[in-house]
């Protein structure tokens, strides 16, 4: 399998992605356990491209997933704030890191194999809850960076609100065509920057 991380790797920074400590932190993290097992057989864990995990739902493509991490700049004992936990392979790349990540993922199930995998591999500084991503998760906030990895129509006050001055949100927005919005909030105002065109899965709302 280390040689399959070495190749996605040289892939992802074929595509432009340069920071070292986020390539190195990917060859390391063990992608194909957070497949769930039923899966894993016709998955090719290594390849750069999404893998579903049941649900409905998927693991990102490796390269969005290196690019959203380059983009929040994530530095050792920041606060993170995931939605949409799926396989938890996101967030392992941001505690990895050495981040504090917080996830939260409204599929139950997903958030059960998630926790447990994450456990497993030995993270102590990710914690994973079942619940509706637009709550946020205000008994930890704020956050110094959000990472969203499903798409809403539009950027969630909530979330936003939940952002530290000088924080930094990525998120893709839009239903059908979804692209990538950079948020970065100063005191009372904020700057949007649009990115690349992506493909997520929707962010469901969640039963009030
Ligand atoms: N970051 C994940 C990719 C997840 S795919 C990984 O590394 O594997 C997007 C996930 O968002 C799905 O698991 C989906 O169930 C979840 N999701 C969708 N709407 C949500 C919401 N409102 N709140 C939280 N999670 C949500």
């Amino acid at each position: 399998m280390e040689s399959e991380r070495e190749a996605m790797v040289a892939v992802i920074r074929a595509q432009g992605v340069k920071d070292p400590s986020i390539l190195d932190v990917m060859s390391k993290v063990r992608r194909h356990v957070y497949i769930p097992a039923s899966k894993r057989d016709h998955a090719d864990p290594y390849g750069d491209h999404p893998c579903p995990i049941g649900y409905g739902q998927t693991i990102s493509q490796p390269f969005i997933v290196a690019y959203m991490t380059q983009r929040i700049e994530p530095r050792p004992g920041m606060r993170i704030l995931e939605i949409g936990t799926g396989s938890g392979y996101q967030a392992a790349v941001l505690a990895e890191l050495g981040a504090e990540v917080f996830s939260i993922e409204i599929v139950p199930e997903l958030a059960e194999h998630a926790r447990t995998v994450l456990a497993a591999e030995g993270y102590t500084n990710v914690t994973v809850k079942a619940g509706d991503g637009y709550k946020g998760w205000p008994e930890h906030a704020p956050f110094d960076a959000i990472i969203v990895t499903c798409a809403p129509n539009e950027i969630p006050k909530k979330l936003v609100q939940q952002l530290r001055d000088g924080g930094r949100m990525i998120l893709p927005v839009g239903s059908g065509v979804q692209q990538l919005v950079i948020l970065e909030k100063t005191g009372d105002t904020f700057r949007e920057i649009p990115d690349m065109y992506v493909r997520f899965v929707p962010m469901v709302r969640g039963r009030e």
